[in-house]
C-alpha cells in the first residue's frame, strides 16, 4: 500500500554529539556528559503496522529526560548541523535533539525586532506555529529558550525534520504515478481546508512550500506571509503575496480586497504542474503572468473584473478576445483524465467568487483514491486491529476554533513586543521537556548565525 518516492534521504545521516551544558548566553559552557543517542531519522518511512494501535496513533519518541514539572529542568543544547532550506523570512536547519537523537528541523526568525512590522509578523507566525495541529500542517515542536530579554534578539523554532518538497520532487527525474499526485493534492488540500476553517490565508501555497517524506507524507509549511481573512471588504490588503507563477488573477489584477481562494488557485497550478512536470504560467513578469492565465481561461466576463484595478482591467479590454482553450490540459499527461481535469478546471476558475473551495474540492470524486490510501496506510487518525482498519469519523478535520489574532490590535511599540513574545515562548515552554538552546561559543552556532537572511531575489515579486 505505501508509495515511496526515492531510496533514502536527500539529508545527510551525519550526526552531531551534542554536549549539553547550560547555553544561556551570560552562563558560558558548563560540560556535562555527551547525551547523544541517535534512533532513526526523523524522516525514515514507517511502515503503518509501526504506527501502533492507539487512537492516537504514532510512535512515540523516547523522552528520557522529561522532568516533573515540579523540578527546575536544566536547559539542553543543540548544534546546527547543516542549512536545508530558505523560507520567506527565515532560514531553516537540519539539527540532532539532544534529549532524545532526533532528527528535527531548527528554524531561525532574523530581524524579529527590527521594527514594530516585523515583530508583529513574526509573532504572528510564532504563534500560528503553536496553534497549528493538523498532520498535513507543519507545526512547532518546539521553541528553543530565550536569553533574558535583554539580550533577546532572535528567536529559534524546531519542526519536525522533512525530507524534500514537492519543487524538488517535480524536477527530479523519479517517476511520479497518478497515484503520487492524487495522495499528494488530497493532503494538500485536507492541509489548506484546515487552514482557512482557522480563517487563515497561507498566501504562498508553491511546490517549495510543501514539505514531502519519502512515505509521500506531506506537511504545507512557511507561514511568514500568512495571515487571517479579512472579513471587511472594504479593507486593503497588500497586493505583495504569493510567487509570481502560483497567483491568483485577482491578485495580479491588483484587487485590493481577497479571500482564500487565492490558495486555491495556488494549489490548481501545482495541480496541473503535477501532472505536466513543467510550471502551468512561467510568465517573466505580473502583466505576462495574466496573459499566460488568460490564454488558457480565455478572456474573462466583465463580472469578473469588477474589482481589478484600472491598468489591469484596460489591459485585459485593449487585448484580443480570447477564446478558452481548456482543452490542452488534457494533454499535460497521460494522468490528465477527464475526472483530473474537471477538478483542474474547478480550480482555475479566473472570478474567485466562482472558484471551488478547498473544502469542497476535497468532495470532487478524483480524490477518492487519494483519501483511501491515505487513511488505509499513512494518516494518524485511524488505525490497524486484527480484524481491519479502524477509520476516523472525520477525515478532513478543521480547526477547533479560529485562529485569533486580537493581541496585534493592543501591540504598539518594539519593546511591548519583545516582552510579549518572550513571555509567550516562557509560558510556551511551561511544564513541558527540558529546554532547549544553543551554545553560542560553537563553531557550528557562529555560521549558523552568520547566515544573511535570503535575498529578495528568490521570491518572484514585481
Ligand atoms: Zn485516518
Amino acid at each position: 500500500c505505501p508509495l515511496y518516492l526515492f531510496p533514502g534521504s536527500e539529508l545527510g545521516h551525519k550526526y552531531f554529539c551534542v554536549n549539553s551544558s547550560c547555553g544561556v548566553p551570560s552562563t558560558g559552557l558548563s560540560a556535562t556528559p555527551c547525551l547523544t543517542g541517535p534512533t532513526a531519522p526523523a524522516g525514515t518511512p514507517r511502515h503503518p503496522t509501526a504506527m501502533g494501535g492507539s487512537t492516537g496513533g504514532g510512535a512515540a519518541v523516547p523522552q528520557p529526560y522529561s522532568n516533573p514539572a515540579s523540578e527546575v529542568p536544566s536547559p539542553a543544547e543543540m548544534e546546527p548541523d547543516r542549512p536545508i532550506g530558505y523560507g520567506a523570512f527565515g532560514v531553516v536547519w537540519s539539527v540532532t535533539d539532544p534529549r532524545d537523537g532526533r532528527k528535527v528541523a531548527l528554524k531561525k526568525m532574523p530581524n524579529v525586532f527590527q521594527n514594530l512590522v516585523s515583530c508583529k509578523r513574526v509573532f504572528r507566525e510564532l504563534r500560528m506555529l503553536c496553534f497549528f495541529k493538523h498532520d498535513n500542517v507543519l507545526s512547532a515542536l518546539d521553541i528553543l529558550q530565550p536569553p533574558q530579554i535583554d539580550c533577546f534578539e532572535e528567536i529559534y523554532v524546531i519542526t519536525e525534520l522533512m525530507q524534500s518538497d514537492l519543487h524538488k520532487v517535480i524536477v527530479s527525474p523519479q517517476p511520479l504515478t497518478t497515484d503520487h499526485i492524487k495522495v499528494f493534492l488530497y493532503q494538500i488540500l485536507r492541509g489548506l481546508k484546515y487552514l482557512h476553517s482557522a480563517g487563515i490565508l497561507h498566501r504562498d501555497i508553491k511546490p517549495g512550500n510543501l514539505l514531502v517524506n519519502s512515505n509521500c507524507l506531506l506537511k504545507i509549511c512557511d507561514f511568514g506571509l500568512a495571515r487571517v481573512e479579512e472579513p471587511d471588504p472594504t479593507r486593503h490588503m497588500t497586493q505583495e503575496v504569493v510567487t509570481q507563477y502560483y497567483r491568483a488573477p485577482e491578485v495580479l489584477m491588483g484587487c485590493r480586497h481577497y479571500g482564500s481562494a487565492i490558495d486555491v488557485w495556488s494549489v490548481g497550478c501545482i495541480f496541473a504542474e503535477l501532472l505536466g512536470r513543467r510550471i502551468l504560467f512561467q510568465a517573466q513578469s505580473p502583466i505576462q503572468q495574466l496573459d499566460l492565465i488568460t490564454d488558457l481561461l480565455g478572456t474573462p466576463p466583465l463580472s469578473a473584473l469588477s474589482a481589478a484595478c484600472e491598468g489591469a482591467r484596460a489591459h485585459i479590454l485593449r487585448g484580443p478576445h480570447k477564446p478558452p482553450s481548456l482543452s490542452v490540459l488534457y494533454m499535460l499527461s497521460d494522468g490528465a483524465t477527464h475526472e483530473a481535469v474537471h477538478l483542474l478546471c474547478r480550480m482555475l476558475v479566473f472570478d474567485p467568487a466562482k472558484r471551488i473551495s478547498g473544502s469542497d474540492a476535497l468532495s470532487h470524486p478524483y480524490l477518492d483514491e487519494g483519501r483511501l490510501r491515505y487513511h488505509t496506510c499513512m494518516c494518524q487518525c485511524c488505525y490497524s486491529v486484527p480484524s481491519g482498519r479502524v477509520y476516523t469519523r472525520d477525515f478532513e478535520p478543521v480547526a477547533e476554533v479560529p485562529f485569533s489574532h486580537s493581541y496585534e490590535n493592543s501591540l504598539l511599540s518594539v519593546w511591548q513586543g519583545k516582552e510579549l513574545i518572550h513571555r509567550f515562548i516562557t509560558e510556551h515552554q511551561q511544564g513541558k521537556r527540558v529546554p532547549l538552546c544553543i551554545n553560542p561559543q560553537s563553531a557550528a552556532f557562529k555560521t549558523f548565525i552568520s547566515r544573511a537572511p535570503p535575498r529578495r531575489l528568490v521570491r518572484l515579486r514585481i
